[in-house]
């Protein structure tokens, strides 16, 4: 606690200037010390930007979770560069992963990939050699700034149920894969969906946690202003909660049109995932990135069929 020097201060009275003027600058330094330590501190009102908060992002290519430098931060709000390559990443689209579908409409038995065979796959991607990526990474690829790993596979999960992260998130943890999880923000913490503490544990572990806007309304039949707020707040919702940028966008349904990608262009994002079905990730369609939907009880020989 006590600085350098300052036992000198006892002195003070008995001795010459110079030591006295050291003195009034060593206590002007502590309190501009003080006062940036306060500037910096949490409790600062400031919104961080989105470079800040890459700083905290993390990625995860096989090996460990890796941080985002700020060059990639950069390019992961800016649009592909002219020299942009197309890159092999199969995306598959997966809902709920559990033993027994939740209670959440007539879809969800289809939508629930039963966790047995959830574990099949994963384990087949790790014993065939497949490397699970973010979009981010499969983005940082197409603008030439990363390479990717062989046989890279991107792992997407819609909807934020709680399943995503009692089920799938402990599963894919275990055998150091990675995934991309698009909540709807409205209803985090909801019941049956997952809470933004077990949200930012996934982040850390090198999930990656991006939007599927702000209330999951079909986005092509909403008001310019409607669809504004959904694509904004979700995105800032995440940014400050989870400390990750949102650079992809999930169209809720898989509902869009020129407006919509227009829409999520203005409001930063830099790519969006459809339902439609198809594998290359190409630079003229960052805003229509096909997906490989995992049914449910799919054979393993179907599942090998889609990461091929
Ligand atoms: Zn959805």
């Amino acid at each position: 606690m006590t600085p350098p020097g300052s036992a000198g201060r006892g002195g003070l009275p008995r001795v010459s200037r110079i030591p006295a003027v050291a003195v009034l600058l060593l206590v002007l330094v502590v309190i501009m010390a003080v006062g940036l330590a306060f500037g910096l501190s949490p409790g600062t009102t400031e919104a961080p930007t989105d470079l800040d908060l890459g700083v905290r992002a993390v990625g995860y290519a096989g090996g460990g979770p890796a941080r985002y430098s700020r060059a990639e931060m950069a390019a992961l709000a800016s649009p592909l560069p002219g020299d942009a390559v197309s890159v092999d990443v199969p995306v598959l689209m997966y809902h709920y992963v559990d033993a027994a579908p939740p209670p959440a409409g007539p879809y969800a038995d289809g939508l629930t990939v039963r966790t047995p065979d959830f574990i099949e796959e994963m384990d087949y991607l790790v014993e065939q050699g497949y490397h699970t990526v973010t979009l981010a990474d499969a983005y940082l690829a197409m603008a030439g700034l990363q390479p990717l790993p062989d046989k890279a596979v991107a792992l997407t999960f819609d909807d934020g149920g709680l399943d995503n992260y009692e089920v799938a998130f402990p599963i894919l943890k275990q055998r150091r894969l990675t995934g991309t999880f698009f909540v709807i923000t409205k209803t985090v913490g909801a019941e049956g969906q997952m809470t933004w503490d077990q949200l930012r544990e996934m982040a850390a572990a090198g999930m990656s946690i991006q939007s599927h806007t702000f209330s999951h309304p079909g986005l092509t039949g909403v008001s310019d202003a409607r669809l504004e707020s959904e694509l904004a707040d979700s995105r800032s919702a995440i940014a400050e909660a989870v400390g990750e940028p949102g650079y992809v966008l999930c169209y809720p349904s898989g509902a869009y049109d020129d407006r919509v990608i227009e829409a999520a262009r203005s409001a930063g994002y830099v790519m969006a995932v459809t339902t439609d079905g198809g594998a290359s990730l190409s630079p003229g369609a960052v805003f229509e990135i096909t997906r490989a939907r995992v049914r449910a009880f799919l054979p393993l020989g179907g599942f090998a069929t889609l990461v091929e």
